[in-house]
């Protein structure tokens, strides 16, 4: 089974889009946003770095000992081997201090991390010398062979000179960013503000957990779990969230909620209401205060999705001019704008949906690059997957790009939760992984197919 390409190709439903046109239309409608904070780099884990950062120095700033061990000139050693005589400890360096030159004929004793004596030209670890001391009391250093130039010894600059660009504009920071800003020095870093988003539920039939007791609910109601994990997945990405509940039952209620959460966000999230037909007050207000396109995605789950913008106070001619124009990318200028993305209700559709298309735009209006270049980037967006075997059968192809809750297992392959409904939850707190399988494909159990670690998602 192939990753990339379907062998044959699968006739889609007319109507619906491909994961990648719905990213591309999403992402081009999306700008990076402006603006930068500095923030101690002890606080700056998850935020996205605003200007590359430059070394200030050499790291390692001097030649030092990677081991405990002897400071030695191979020239003299390898004559002290030859006659086999031992050679004088002239000095002792822990790490931290400085040591003179080395005295002709001598050897130092020299700890790791400590800076290599004038005069060395390699370390011989502590366990191949055999040490002891004269009538004086001086330290004898005895020595077997003669190591290779430069052994044991970490050079001046071997990991990063001064001027080398470390952490390019657009990384996003985390424990080992930030160790690596710290030994250069820097005690603070310029990074780009917290992308700010609104939350809304929507649905007369939801409850918050904590408002009713479970054998309290009124028949027909469930409790908003979209709410809970839309919240975290948002911080988690470097977002500050404001939850705003759920969305009123009525019109103008509507229209002024989300235009209030406009003025203060960059980016407004809904769950629910956005399947055909759906009796909704999200969409006609988005509408009139910007613009909404509704997509159907070839993706399982998750097939409806919205997405638009509102106009902020200010710009509301440009809105209508934009709404009047239909189409939510073809305004180019989105400044003044706060962006609008509405996921389904089906939890399972909701949560999927946010990695497949809200994680990279969130991304891209955080002006996050792929760092150190390690990270290729996909057309489609997603982390790159890795294959392992199926141990399961999935004998039913469909038309649209599955997206299937796995498990790793103890053997190496991969198990599937056996309920891939997209209302069950279960399945997501189970899994720890997507099986990306393309339309129109099935799994026999054996195949090699691609996992995208969730790990590799939420981060
Ligand atoms: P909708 O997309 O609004 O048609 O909702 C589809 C399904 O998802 C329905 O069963 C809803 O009850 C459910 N649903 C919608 N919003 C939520 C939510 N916030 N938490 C849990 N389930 C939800
Ligand atoms: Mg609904």
């Amino acid at each position: 089974m192939s990753h990339e390409v379907p062998a044959v190709p699968v006739p889609r439903r007319p109507g619906l889009m491909s994961l990648e046109q719905a990213l591309e239309q999403l992402l081009g409608a999306a700008q990076p946003l402006g603006g930068q904070q500095t923030v101690a780099t002890l606080e700056a884990d998850g935020r996205v770095l605003a200007q590359d950062i430059r070394s200030a120095l050499d790291v390692p700033g001097f030649d030092n000992s990677s081991m405990d061990g002897y400071a030695v000139n191979r020239a003299e050693l390898a004559a002290a081997v030859a006659a086999g005589q031992a050679l004088a400890v002239s000095q002792r360096i822990p790490a931290g201090h400085f040591g003179p030159a080395l005295q002709a004929g001598s050897v130092a004793r020299i700890f790791t991390g400590a800076p290599l004596p004038a005069g060395a030209d390699a370390v011989v670890m502590q366990e191949e010398v055999e040490a002891s001391l004269d009538e004086q009391g001086q330290g004898l250093a005895r020595f077997s062979s003669v190591p290779e130039p430069g052994a044991f010894i970490r050079r001046r600059g071997e990991d990063i000179r001064l001027g080398d660009t470390v952490l390019p504009a657009g990384t996003r920071l985390g424990p080992a960013e930030l160790g690596l800003a710290a030994s250069l020095g820097l005690a603070e870093l310029p990074v780009r503000p917290r992308l700010r988003v609104a939350l809304f539920s929507t649905g007369d039939e939801l409850v918050m957990p904590g408002e009713v007791a479970p054998e309290q609910m009124a028949p027909g109601a469930i409790y908003n779990s979209n709410r809970y994990f839309l919240a975290v997945l948002l911080k988690r990405l470097g977002c500050e969230v404001s939850d705003l509940g759920i969305v009123p039952d009525r019109r103008e209620a509507t229209l002024e909620a989300l235009r209030q959460a406009a003025e203060s966000h960059d980016l407004i999230v809904t769950s629910g209401g956005v399947s055909v037909g759906e009796e909704d007050h999200v969409k006609p207000a988005v509408q009139q205060l910007g613009g909404l396109d509704l997509w159907q995605i070839a993706i399982k789950p998750g097939k409806p999705f919205a997405h638009g913008w509102i106009a902020r106070a200010g710009q509301v001619g440009q809105a209508t001019e934009s709404a009047e124009a239909g189409k939510v990318g073809e305004a180019g200028n989105t400044a003044g704008r706060c962006h609008f993305v509405g996921l389904p209700g089906n939890p399972v559709s909701s949560f999927v949906t946010f990695l497949l298309l809200v994680r990279p735009l969130l991304q891209r209006l955080q002006g996050v690059s792929s760092g150190l270049g390690i990270v290729p980037v996909a057309a489609d967006g997603l982390p790159p997957a890795i294959f392992l075997p199926a141990h399961f059968d999935w004998p039913r192809a469909d038309r649209r790009r599955e997206f299937l809750r796995a498990r790793l297992n103890a053997a190496g392959g991969l198990d599937l939760f056996p309920n891939q409904s997209s209302g069950v939850l279960t399945s997501v707190a189970w899994c720890d992984g997507l099986v990306d399988l393309p339309a129109g494909r099935t799994i026999a159990r054996g195949d090699s197919v691609p996992f995208i670690p969730m790990a590799a998602l939420l981060g």
